[in-house]
C-alpha cells in the first residue's frame, strides 16, 4: 500500500477516552482515514452518534442488554449494520474492508479480538496494554507469523518506537519509561489510606478513562507498561527502567550502548501517538498545538519511590518471575481497581489484592490460549474473594 493511500480504520472502544482522541484525528484527516467499524460495550447512544457523524457502516455493542436498548431506541443510522456480544466484536475486528484496527477497549477483553484481527491480516494500533500483559507471547508470535504491523499507541511505547526507528537492536542498551507519578506523587504518605475513588480518578496531566487513571495513581500502569515494553521491544526486565517526570512532556527514552539517549517530546495529548500510528509511516500536521519554546518551562526527573508505589514493585517481581506472573498481576489489578471504584475496597487494598493473588496462583507458563485464559479466570476469582479481613493476615 503506498504511504499516502487512504486507510480504512476499525476503532474498538470508540466511546472511551482514546476513542474520543481518535475521532479528533479522524476529523482532521478525512481524505486519509475512513472509519469503517466501531465498537463499544454499552454506550449505545454515543456509539450511534459516532455512526451518524462518520457514516460508519458497521458497529457493535458487546453488551447484549445495550444492544436490545439500541434496537428499541432505533437510534442508529439505517445503513449501519449493528452487531452484539463477543461474536460481534470478533466480526468487526476482522472486517474484510479494514486495513487497521485501533484497539482501545479497556482490559483483557481486548485479547481475542486483537488475535482475530491479526489472523485476518490487519495492522494493529495498540492502545490497550492489558491484552499484551496477559497474552504478549501469543500476540507477538501471531503478528510476526502474519507479517502485520503492531504499532504501539501507548504514549511511552510510541515514543520508544519513534526513537528506535533506523537503529539496529544490538545498538540499544536500555529503555527508560517516563511516568507522571500520578495524583499522589507528592501527597503525604499517611494520606493514601483515605484516598477515595473520586480522588483517584482525577489526573493532573492526562484526561483518561477511570481504570487507567487509578492505575496511574498506584503506578500499576507503569508496571503494566514495563511488561508491555518487554513484549514490544524484546528486552529483559533488567534493561527496562522507570523515571518520574511530572510534566509528561518527555514520553520516554532509548539509551544506546555508547551512552547516547534519544527522547520523544510532545504536550500530553494522545492525539500525537494515535495519529502517528494511523498514518504510519507517513506524517501530516497534527491536531493539537505542539511545544512552544518561546515560553519558559521545566522538565524534572526523579527515581520512583517503590515504598509509595508497591504496585510498581509487584509488577517488576511478576515480570522477573515470568511465565504467567504478568497475567496474574494484570487480572488481580483489574479486579482490585473495579472493587476499589465500587467502594468495596480501600486504595491501599489494591497492592494487597495483587500480592495475595500472585502468591496463591502457580505462575507456570501457559502453553496455549485456553490455559492462559483459565489462569486469568482463576486469578480473577482469587482477587474477587479478597476480603478486608485478609488485611490482618
Ligand atoms: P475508557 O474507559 O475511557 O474507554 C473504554 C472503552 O472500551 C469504551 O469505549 C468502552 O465502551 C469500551 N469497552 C469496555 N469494555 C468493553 C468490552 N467488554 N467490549 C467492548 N468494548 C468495551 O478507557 P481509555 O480510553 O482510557 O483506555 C482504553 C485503553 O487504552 C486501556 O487499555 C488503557 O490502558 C489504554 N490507554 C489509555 C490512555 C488514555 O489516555 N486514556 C493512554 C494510553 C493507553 P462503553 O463506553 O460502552 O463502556
Ligand atoms: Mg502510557
Amino acid at each position: 500500500m503506498p504511504e499516502t493511500a487512504k486507510k480504512n480504520v476499525v476503532l474498538l472502544g470508540a466511546t472511551g477516552s482514546i476513542g474520543g482522541s481518535t475521532l479528533r484525528v479522524l476529523r482532521e484527516h478525512p481524505g486519509r482515514l475512513e472509519l469503517v467499524g466501531v465498537a463499544a460495550h454499552s454506550s449505545h447512544a454515543e456509539l450511534a452518534a459516532i455512526c451518524h457523524e462518520f457514516n460508519v457502516p458497521h458497529a457493535t455493542l458487546s453488551s447484549e442488554a445495550a444492544y436490545a436498548e439500541a434496537k428499541a431506541a432505533n437510534n442508529f443510522p439505517a445503513n449501519t449494520q449493528l452487531g452484539c456480544g463477543d461474536a460481534g466484536l470478533l466480526e468487526i475486528s476482522t472486517l474484510a474492508e479494514a486495513d487497521i484496527v485501533l484497539v482501545a477497549v479497556v482490559g483483557a477483553c481486548g485479547l481475542k479480538p486483537t488475535l482475530a484481527a491479526i489472523e485476518a491480516g490487519k495492522d494493529i494500533a495498540l492502545a490497550n496494554k492489558e491484552l499484551l500483559v496477559l497474552g504478549g507471547a501469543f500476540v507477538i508470535e501471531a503478528a510476526k507469523r502474519k507479517g502485520v504491523r503492531l504499532l504501539p499507541t501507548d504514549s511511552e511505547h510510541n515514543a520508544i518506537f519513534q526513537c528506535l526507528e533506523g537503529h539496529p537492536q544490538q545498538h540499544l542498551d536500555k529503555l527508560i519509561l517516563t511516568a507522571s507519578g500520578g495524583q499522589f506523587r507528592d501527597a503525604p504518605i499517611e494520606r493514601l489510606a483515605s484516598v477515595t475513588p473520586a480522588d483517584a480518578t482525577q489526573h493532573p496531566n492526562w484526561s483518561m478513562g477511570p481504570k487507567i487513571t487509578v492505575d496511574s495513581a498506584t503506578m500499576a500502569n507503569k508496571g503494566l507498561e514495563l511488561i508491555e515494553a518487554h513484549w514490544l521491544f524484546g528486552l529483559e526486565p533488567n534493561r527496562l527502567e522507570v523515571v518520574i517526570h511530572p510534566q509528561s512532556i518527555v514520553h520516554s527514552f532509548a539509551q544506546f550502548i555508547d551512552g547516547s539517549i534519544l527522547a520523544q517530546l510532545s504536550p500530553p495529548s494522545m492525539t500525537f501517538a494515535i495519529q502517528h500510528c494511523l498514518l504510519y509511516p507517513d506524517r501530516a500536521p497534527g491536531v493539537d498545538a505542539t511545544m512552544d519554546f518561546s515560553k519558559t518551562f521545566q522538565l524534572d526527573f526523579k527515581a520512583p519511590d517503590l515504598k509509595r508505589f508497591p504496585c510498581l514493585q509487584l509488577a517488576y517481581d511478576a515480570m522477573r518471575t515470568g511465565g504467567s506472573g504478568p497475567a496474574i498481576f494484570n487480572a488481580a489489578n483489574e479486579v482490585a481497581v473495579e472493587r476499589f471504584l465500587a467502594h468495596e475496597l480501600s486504595y491501599l487494598d489494591i497492592p494487597r489484592v495483587i500480592e495475595q493473588t500472585l502468591s496463591n496462583i502457580n505462575s507456570a507458563t501457559a502453553t496455549d490460549l485456553d490455559a492462559l485464559l483459565e489462569i486469568d479466570h482463576r486469578a480473577r476469582q482469587v482477587a474477587r474473594n479478597f476480603s478486608t479481613m485478609d488485611r490482618l493476615l
